[in-house]
């Protein structure tokens, strides 16, 4: 599809989920891609393993997105190392639920530093890095609730609308460093993410969607990839839905 072949790629929180599948599909364009995990370092040398196997390029590399400074610091390195960092995936991301009334100041702090900061602290060391090289791709994970809302998702809706703001700020702040910056909004995907929805929200939101289904991960990959590419080389500050006419 897409030749990234000679490209580095880093993907945060790829060890599972989207960021599983966005590793892959970077990986089998020819992308020598790092699989950022937190917690799941045996699923991130699974995602490895199943990477290598197919002839691709790939490492794992431990490091909490909400620790600014080792987040940075870990990024640089792995460019150093490396030789250079090409795109960047900021796909770490919690979901903390709740109704307003019961939101805790310690969800809001985290779901922040986590999905917002992260994403920033990231962005920042690997824009360092392009800005040099006056050439980088970053995609942000957003979510359909950003632009829509959710019932039990202000707080997580806040964080995904906060990236579509930094999308476009740096969109333009780096266009002239030949850095395009994009957001995904995926809408309903089956990962981990949403296994906790009862069997019955589950069959409410998917009447939601006009496609009629939940999407899958390689779905949302395909997009991630798309945005990453040559191909991509016009497109900036946008935001890629892909929710199944969800919104619109
Ligand atoms: P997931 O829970 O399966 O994966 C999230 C990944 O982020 C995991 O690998 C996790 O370890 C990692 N992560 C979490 N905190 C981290 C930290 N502090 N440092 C490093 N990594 C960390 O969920 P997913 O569905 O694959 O979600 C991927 C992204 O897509 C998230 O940003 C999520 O908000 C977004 N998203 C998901 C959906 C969906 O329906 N699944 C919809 C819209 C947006």
């Amino acid at each position: 599809m897409f030749d990234l072949t000679g490209k580095v790629a880093i993907v945060t929180g790829g060890s599972r989920g989207i960021g599983r599948a966005a590793s892959e599909a970077l990986a089998a364009q020819g992308a020598h891609v790092i699989v950022n995990y937190v917690r799941g370092e045996a699923e991130a040398r699974a995602v490895v393993d199943a990477i290598t196997a197919r002839g691709g390029k790939a490492e794992a590399l431990g490091f909490d997105v909400a620790d600014l400074p080792a987040t940075e610091a870990a990024i640089a390195e792995a460019a150093k190392r490396l030789g250079r960092l090409d795109i960047l995936v900021a796909n770490a991301g919690i979901a903390i639920d709740g109704l307003l009334l019961r939101i805790k100041e310690e969800d809001l702090d985290r779901l922040f530093a986590v999905n917002v900061k992260g994403s920033i602290a990231s962005a920042r060391a690997a824009t360092k890095v392009m800005m040099r090289a006056r050439t980088g791709r970053i995609v942000f994970l957003s979510s359909v609730v950003a632009e829509m809302g959710n019932v039990g998702q202000a707080a997580y809706a806040a964080t995904k609308a906060a990236l579509l703001g930094v999308t476009k700020s740096l969109a333009r702040e780096y266009a002239g460093r030949g850095i395009t910056v994009n957001a995904v909004a995926p809408g309903f995907i089956d990962t981990d993410m949403t296994t906790t929805i009862s069997a019955e929200m589950k069959e409410g939101l998917t009447k939601m969607v006009p496609l009629g289904r939940t999407g899958r991960a390689e779905e949302v990959a395909a997009a991630i990839a798309f945005l990453c590419s040559d191909e991509a080389s016009y497109v900036t500050g946008e935001t890629l839905r892909v929710n199944g006419g969800m919104y619109v």
